[in-house]
């Protein structure tokens, strides 16, 4: 898996250098910067904590279309995902943090 990060969105906060467990990225010229994508495992945790929404997971192709995308907000407790299909629609979920272990 691999993530995207749109530069123009960037504010270069670093809360998504933090968070990455595998520590695949990195601020670089006030941007972050994925290093790594190859070791990506896609745990979402960089595009949820992302207060820009700046970052987007790549899916896989089955699911999205080549080139689909996942990307997130959040709003108090609330997270909303919203998948980028590769068509162009929208697929937008909406989960609580609170509950986020119960999935
Ligand atoms: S999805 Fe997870 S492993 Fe991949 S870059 Fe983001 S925080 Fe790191
Ligand atoms: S969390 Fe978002 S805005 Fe902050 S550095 Fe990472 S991509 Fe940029």
């Amino acid at each position: 898996m691999s993530v995207e990060a749109i530069k123009k969105s960037c504010v270069g906060c670093g809360a998504c250098e933090e968070v990455c467990p595998g520590g695949l990225i990195r601020i670089s010229g006030g941007k972050a910067v994925i290093d790594r994508p190859e070791l990506c495992w896609g745990c979402a945790s960089c595009i949820k904590e992302c207060p820009n929404g700046a970052l987007r997971l790549y899916i896989s192709p089955d699911a999205g279309g080549l080139g689909g995308r996942l990307g997130a907000t959040q709003a108090g407790e609330k997270i909303k995902w919203t998948a980028y299909l590769a068509d162009g629609r929208e697929v937008v979920v909406v989960t609580d943090s609170r509950e986020s272990n119960k999935y």
